[in-house]
């Protein structure tokens, strides 16, 4: 590259050099050339033009002497008329063949050719014809006296200019010389000037061109090239701050397409896994980068790419289907301009979970509905009877009356206990945090169940911890849950039995811990008595008056307090509840 430039820039300075210094010589020479002929012409003219010379070459022609007189009277102007042996000479011819008669150089032979100019003064006429291209110049002028008649020709070989040309071409040679070595020093420093910049410029765009845009350009000067070096640095910023950005923009989606939660597999027309997130991976449990693994591989089952690709944005196409034991929605739509001939987008949706609160939700309707009917059909039957009977015993009728107000507390109880929890639901229940103290809650609520538990035959037991601390939470669903743990003891342990209520702190919480010797839990239902409605033993439980709802709305107030509910419990041997809450629970809004 650089010595490309360079060279280039020697050669156009040299051809430059050359070719003027040609044009130069040329118009010289031509110039001193046509210069001295014209000096040449001019003084021949004004020389012949004097009557009283011309008069007295025409006397002197008359002479017997004739040549030797003129030659006298032309010698008598030699300086004027720049006579001089070497260059230039006169001649006296005769009239009639142009022999010459006499020269002014007598060392000359006196031979002529005959010029152009030597015929016209034969034939009488004034020769003064010249070119410039001749190698000399002459004028012919026939001079007649009375009797005789004579040429004077005078003629110039252009000697004097052919020296004066010679040291023109030597000055213009020297000149050349000195010129070139001028030029080849010039281009030396309009390398430096021009040539480096563009080499850095060009050394910059090929770092650029590997996308290395660390190193700026310095600008040097303020000329054309300042001006684009400048532009070269703002043009590679751009360039690297516009890169920046697109990598960002991709970082970003990438980001988003690794951690979106729906699954998203883009194939291209010959159903080749184009790209795939690590979420679509885990729903189709297979791995898509396994270049086995194409279009049909995956859902050749129930749908083929040729069925789809006709469909026109924003038409899409769905299925639902389960795979791998979970229930997926899978939307596909073809994309144009992916690969040669478009391809395939799918979004695969995980709806397992939205399938099984769908079904939470139907059952727990089922089991509202049902958990109000049985009293209100006990109800209805109970009053059916009281009111077309007219003649039963009036114990009777208290205890149908009792079973009416019973089973009426029962509806108001569930009710109650579905609003609660429907208020935890919508996150409209509002807890009124205050500070209290956790031990009078348990020693309140033990105070509460303990003429229950009697009632039952069963012995109880109370034991608290020492300087139990205040906590923060809402006193009176923490008693709810408290009331509702041990009166579950009480319910589900048969008589003769024993609860034994222990209380105390640890670390940063206190706990409440209530064991009892009753029917106990079966293992498999343990991890659902937290559920709504569910119960162990449905005739026992709703016998005792429960709904199975205890439990739940009891684990969603510990858990809006941040602490937790725990159960062990072994079949005919008893249950042990714990209930944890923090001293200070983090207050959420
Ligand atoms: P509710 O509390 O709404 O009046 P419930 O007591 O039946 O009704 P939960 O308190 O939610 O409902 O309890 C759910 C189920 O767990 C009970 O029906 C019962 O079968 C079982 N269970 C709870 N506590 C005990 C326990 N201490 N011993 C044995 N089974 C228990
Ligand atoms: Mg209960």
């Amino acid at each position: 590259m650089k010595r490309g430039l360079h060279t280039k820039l020697v050669l156009i300075m040299l051809l430059l050099i050359i070719s003027l210094m040609t044009v130069v010589g040329a118009f010289l020479i031509r110039g001193v050339l046509g210069f001295y002929t014209n000096e040449f012409y001019e003084q021949m003219i004004s020389f012949f033009s004097m009557p009283e010379f011309v008069a007295d070459l025409r006397s002197a022609a008359d002479d017997p002497e004739g040549p030797a007189k003129i030659g006298e009277i032309l010698n008598a102007s030699r300086g004027a008329l720049g006579i001089n042996s070497d260059s230039r000479n006169y001649y006296i011819l005769d009239s009639e063949f142009g022999n010459p008669l006499l020269s002014s150089d007598p060392q000359e032979d006196l031979i002529l050719e005959k010029s152009p100019n030597i015929l016209t003064a034969l034939a009488g006429e004034e020769g003064w014809e010249s070119s410039l291209t001749q190698d000399y110049m002459d004028v012919a002028l026939p001079i007649s006296g009375q009797n005789n008649s004579y040429i004077i020709y005078i003629r110039d070989n252009k000697q004097t200019v052919a020296d004066l040309n010679m040291e023109l071409i030597q000055i213009i040679t020297e000149a050349l010389i000195i010129g070139l070595v001028i030029s080849v020093l010039l281009s030396f420093l309009l390398s430096k000037t021009m040539i480096t910049p563009i080499q850095s410029l060009t050394r910059a765009a090929e770092r650029v061109s590997r996308g290395d845009f660390t190193q700026k350009i310095e600008v040097q000067t303020h000329d054309e090239i300042g001006v684009l070096t400048q532009t070269f640095n703002n043009m590679a910023k751009q360039l690297k701050d516009t890169l920046d950005d697109i990598e960002n923009e991709r970082n970003k989606l990438m980001t988003v397409f690794l951690h979106m939660t729906d699954g998203v597999v883009a194939f291209s027309r010959d159903g080749s896994i184009m790209h795939h997130n690590p979420a679509a991976e885990r729903m189709l449990g297979i791995s898509l980068g396994d270049k086995s693994v194409n279009f049909d591989t995956i859902f050749g089952g129930f749908v083929s790419m040729d069925e789809l690709l006709p469909l026109k944005s924003p038409e899409y196409a769905e299925f639902e289907h389960n795979i791998n034991g979970m229930d997926l929605e899978i939307s596909m739509a073809p994309i144009s301009g992916y690969g040669a001939q478009g391809g395939m987008l799918a979004v695969i949706h995980d709806v397992t979970e939205q399938k099984k609160s769908d079904a939470l939700r139907r059952e727990f309707v089922a089991n509202v509905s049902h958990e109000l009917r049985t009293p209100i059909t006990n109800i209805r039957s109970y009053a059916e009877t009281l009111a077309d009977s007219e003649d039963l015993p009036p114990d009777m009728v208290k205890n149908f009356l009792k079973v009416i107000v019973n089973e009426s507390d029962r509806m108001t109880k569930i009710v109650q206990d579905l609003l609660t929890l429907s208020r935890f639901d919508s996150g409209k229940a509002d807890l009124h945090f205050e500070k209290f103290s956790f031990s009078l809650s348990v020693k309140n609520v033990f105070d509460a169940m303990l003429m229950e538990a009697k009632k039952s035959g069963l012995e109880m037991s109370l034991e608290i911890g020492e300087n139990l601390p205040d906590i923060l939470g809402d006193r009176s669903r923490i008693e709810q849950v408290l009331l509702n743990i041990i009166s579950n003891a009480v319910r589900y342990t048969p008589e003769g039995g024993r609860i034994s209520v222990r209380a105390g702190r640890e670390d940063d919480t206190v706990w409440m811990e209530v064991a009892d010797t009753g029917i106990g839990i079966p293992p498999e239902d343990l991890p659902r008595i937290f559920d709504r409605f569910y119960r162990v033993d449905k005739a026992r439980s709703r016998a005792s008056g429960g709904t199975g709802l205890g439990l739940s709305i009891a684990k969603d107030i510990v858990v809006r307090h941040s602490g937790n509910i725990s159960v062990e419990s072994t079949v005919g041997k008893g249950t042990t509840m714990t209930v944890k809450l923090p001293i200070e629970p983090p207050v959420k809004q």
